[in-house]
């Protein structure tokens, strides 16, 4: 039989009168610690590395929120392509009940940013006080110069790393050139304002790095983040979690070196389940809220068993199926291929949209202040305003033209209009209608635009009218 699930806030963390405890997790090896610390890494030098891509001559990825171009790989989307952005963030959310339905937390365990950082920050104090008990045993000790010294070395540390990791953040929005440039108007009087915006960015973002990996910690996972509070609502019986057999180990107890006895299960009761929990938290009490599915407490069980000589695997990865009703879990369930065909249909429909997409914008506005106008010649002359956009990483000239139409005709004050990469161009046209020809009220009109090589066209069409004068 499975313990039963529970909510309740760990007790390694809190004192009967509320006071809570640093949790101070003893770092431990094994193999899902060796697949945890490498996935953790390999995402945090993609992340640091990353801003620092070329592709074309330009950052990789660069989302340029002030100009409202957001360049990712060659392409460039614009607030109007939004659609992507959330097409994208769709897909990720779907990806993420996918993966939780079977496997869990998984997310949380491995490749969350709070689970990375808080990692790095703990590992930073083991690297300058040293593991377990003498963390614990220097929160204690009363202040000294060694005491100040180390605290200070540990946040200067962490400083440092939330220094890195706000100015990394920020690169991805202002341009690592423009980050640059602005650490160069240091000591500039007066400081840009442009500058200004981007320190401002980088200390509140390395504000919140330091107080979440440093302080806030696995409260943010138990206290604050959503994911984790409706995670519970998407498991079911074969969903995978880390599991203590309950029915193998209990009843609990210590015992000596090498007895076996037969009143006691396989839990010496060593606690180094508890210990190496990153949560602070008791596997043994059942599934919790607050168990971020590391399965650091499989790896030091599994320890412990070799060390004792029992099988390993009483704490493990398994589902309820499994555990408590000794059945096979099943893969191939209904939620399956519901998320399955559910990704199927939103990546197909993505993919299409991006290879159908032409990298030219056109927009066309009307001149509000007038419908239409008769000229010298008795012409009947239309204003607009053509806006055109390069969403190409290369600089392009491009040619616009009305699609013919008896009795109209465009005038343009450029012929050509070369555009740099990601350039957008206003740029005022006017039709013109012979009143003998044309029909009164209004009449579509379209234009097309061409880039010179002929690889890009898009058309727009909007009215001409003969009200208004
Ligand atoms: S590590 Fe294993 S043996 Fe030790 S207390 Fe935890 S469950 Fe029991
Ligand atoms: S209980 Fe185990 S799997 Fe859950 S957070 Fe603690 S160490 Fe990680």
């Amino acid at each position: 039989m499975s313990a039963p699930q529970s909510n309740k806030i760990p007790v390694q963390q809190v004192d009967l009168d509320g006071t809570k405890h640093r949790v101070h997790p003893r770092f431990v090896t094994g193999f899902y610690q060796n697949i945890r610390v490498i996935t953790m890494y390999a995402l945090l030098a993609a992340f640091l590395l990353l801003p620092w891509l070329r592709y074309n001559g330009r950052q990789a990825i660069w989302l340029d929120v002030p100009s409202q171009h957001y360049y990712i790989f060659g392409m460039t989307f614009l607030t109007q392509d939004f659609y992507f952005i959330a097409a994208f963030a769709i897909i990720a959310a779907f990806a993420l009940f996918m993966v939780t339905v079977y496997a869990g937390r998984v997310w949380c365990g491995y490749a969350c940013p709070q689970t990375i950082w808080t990692h790095l920050f703990q590992y930073v104090e083991k690297w300058v006080i040293g593991d377990r008990n003498k963390r614990i045993k220097f929160d204690k000790e009363p202040m000294s110069a060694t005491k100040v010294f180390k605290r200070f070395l540990i946040y200067f540390i962490w400083f440092v790393f939330s220094m890195i990791t706000a100015t990394t953040f920020v690169s991805y929005v202002s341009g690592t050139d423009a980050l640059y440039n602005s650490w160069q108007m240091i000591g500039f009087i007066p400081f840009p304002e442009w500058a200004t915006w981007i320190w401002v960015s980088v200390f509140i973002f390395a504000f919140s790095t330091y107080v979440n990996a440093g302080y806030m910690r696995e409260q943010m996972c138990i206290q604050i983040c959503p994911y984790g509070r409706f995670q519970s609502v998407m498991f079911d019986k074969d969903t995978l979690v880390v599991s203590y057999d309950y029915e193998r180990g209990e009843p609990r107890g210590a015992r000596k070196k090498g007895s076996n006895p037969d009143n006691l299960g396989d839990c010496i009761e060593c606690l180094m389940c508890v210990q190496v929990c990153p949560t602070g938290i008791d596997i043994r009490d059942g599934l919790q809220v607050a168990c971020i599915q590391c399965a650091a407490c499989v790896d030091a069980c599994n320890d412990i068993m070799d060390k004792v000589g029992y099988p390993r695997g009483l704490i493990r990865y398994t589902t309820e199926r499994q555990l408590a009703e000794k059945e096979k879990s099943r893969v191939f369930r209904p939620r399956f291929f519901a998320y399955l065909t559910l990704l199927t249909i939103l990546c197909g429909g993505v993919l299409y949209a991006l290879n159908d997409r032409v990298p030219l914008e056109i927009d066309i506005r009307r001149d509000r202040n007038q419908l239409s106008s008769l000229n010298q010649q008795g012409m009947i002359e239309n204003s607009y305003i053509v806006k055109l956009t390069n969403k190409t990483q290369d600089a392009h000239t491009y040619k616009i033209t009305l699609a013919p139409q008896e009795g109209l005709s465009l005038e343009i004050r450029f012929n050509d209009v070369p555009l740099e990469a990601g350039e957008s161009f206003d740029m005022p046209v006017s039709i013109y209608g012979d009143p003998d020809v044309i029909e009164f009220g209004q009449t579509p009109v379209t234009l097309n635009v061409s880039s010179e090589d002929g690889k890009y066209h898009v058309s727009k069409q909007n009215v001409f009218t003969t009200q208004g004068q």
